[in-house]
């Protein structure tokens, strides 16, 4: 087992277990695990199955060490959404292409990432924008713009349909006036988080098509952005290959070039398996367990939108009690640390016992916070397998009859 307390250290290959890092050191503090052949696995389905350009959405885990795993794996474009997300991909991977696809952006930042960085693609869903982004490069002529279309985010489990799009009356004006400025023209989308079908963006790619149609222009690249699925209990997604080909059909009967480009935007499937945390239980009150990280630590979704993530006891030898639901506290001191799960672990887990946390790559410790003193930077490479992976064969087995696997 080797413990590692900082990113440089991170470097080195030594890797363990998880159950072997609680049984030869028994943490006293939260423990993230990350496992880089997971993120590895995830990046070469993408690039190997994906029909077109896989970008990673950075804001998923903007961790350095996983942004290398993902370069090495082929990832060779990153959706960037702030300045800060330009600077740090810009200096971790300086071959990446950046895609500033945030559709509101400060024109500082438009104008830095244009003229430091190199970052020549950039989305918009308003005419200010686009007069913004215009003045800020100094009226480029080798811009490629993406105009983010509003679409439903029905059959996703996180709405990304509120805030940003240009809904359908909005759409003809804003084409053609970015078709006039661009070098390149994109229609970029966002189905929302964690979408459970396929047919998310097949509707999507109905209102592109609409919206191509509308306004009669050229378009260059179509962008289907993120909202591909990781596995999650309840929360069992159809296979990939499936989100996969129904985009490609939907691709395929657009009325563009056959020389224009494909592109998504994945964030969560590149990275979800990518990490876990090891937590320790510290009091247990009937189905209650007080563990040492939460809502302010890796379990913000856990905790704030009742996300529930698979759990293991990591205990030697291993509980022959059967599953019961619990819930979990945080170690913070307001009652809104709080994780409703349920979450199932054997009925004779008690203070002094660690449980796994999985698939918290995505979303997870990007938004760790160090409130109330508690919290903790203590990173292990692993080398066991996720808790549970989209991209490992056996998987597949649990698919259900009913679901046709491509
Ligand atoms: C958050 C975000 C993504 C990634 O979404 P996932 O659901 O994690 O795949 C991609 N594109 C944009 C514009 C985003 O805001």
């Amino acid at each position: 087992m080797h413990k590692h307390h900082s990113a440089r250290e991170l470097a080195s290959p030594q890797v363990g277990s998880a159950i072997g890092i609680v049984l030869s050191s028994r943490p006293v503090q939260p423990v993230t695990l990350i496992r880089p052949h997971a993120a590895a696995r995830a990046a070469r389905f993408f690039v190997e199955k994906f029909p077109g350009r896989s970008m990673y959405a950075v804001k998923a885990n903007p961790s350095p060490d996983l942004l290398r795993v993902l370069w090495q794996s082929g990832i060779t474009h990153y959706d960037v959404a702030s300045i800060t997300e330009v600077r740090l991909v810009a200096s971790t991977l300086p071959g990446a292409t950046l895609c500033f696809m945030h559709p509101v952006k400060a024109p500082e930042a438009i104008a830095e990432a244009y003229f430091t960085h190199g970052v020549r693609v950039f989305s918009l869903d308003s005419m200010e924008e686009l007069t913004k982004i215009m003045a800020a490069t100094q009226d480029a002529t080798d811009l490629t713009l993406c105009v983010r279309l509003r679409v439903s985010s029905e059959h996703s489990k996180l709405s990304l349909a509120s805030k940003f799009g240009a809904a359908p009356g909005e759409t003809r004006e804003l084409l053609l006036a970015a078709r006039q400025a661009a070098d390149a023209l994109g229609i970029c989308f966002h189905v929302g988080s964690q979408a459970m079908t396929p047919e998310a963006y097949a509707q999507a790619m109905e209102r592109v098509r609409a919206a191509i149609v509308d306004a009669g222009v050229t378009v260059d690249v179509v962008d289907v952005g993120g909202g591909f699925p990781s596995s999650y209990p309840g929360m069992e997604p159809p296979p990939l290959e499936r989100y996969f080909a129904t985009i490609h059909r939907a691709f395929e009967s657009l009325p563009i070039s056959y020389s224009a480009e494909l592109w998504a935007e994945p964030g969560r499937a590149l990275c979800a398996e990518y990490s876990s945390i090891i937590v320790r239980v510290e009091r247990r009150r009937g189905d209650e367990l007080y563990i040492n990280d939460g809502a302010y630590g890796a379990l913000f979704d856990a905790a704030h939108i009742g996300w529930r993530f698979p759990v293991t006891l990591l205990r030697e030898p291993d509980s022959n009690a059967r599953d019961m639901a619990f819930s979990f506290y945080g170690p913070t001191c307001d009652d809104m640390d709080h994780m409703a799960g349920p979450f199932m672990l054997p009925a004779d887990i008690q203070a002094g016992d660690y449980i796994e946390i999985g698939m918290l790559g995505a979303y997870g410790s990007a938004m760790r916070t160090a409130f109330n003193g508690f919290g903790s930077d203590e990173t292990v490479i692993v080398d066991d397998e996720p808790m549970v992976s989209l991209y490992v064969e056996e998987e597949r087995v649990a698919v259900p009859s009913n679901v046709v696997t491509l």
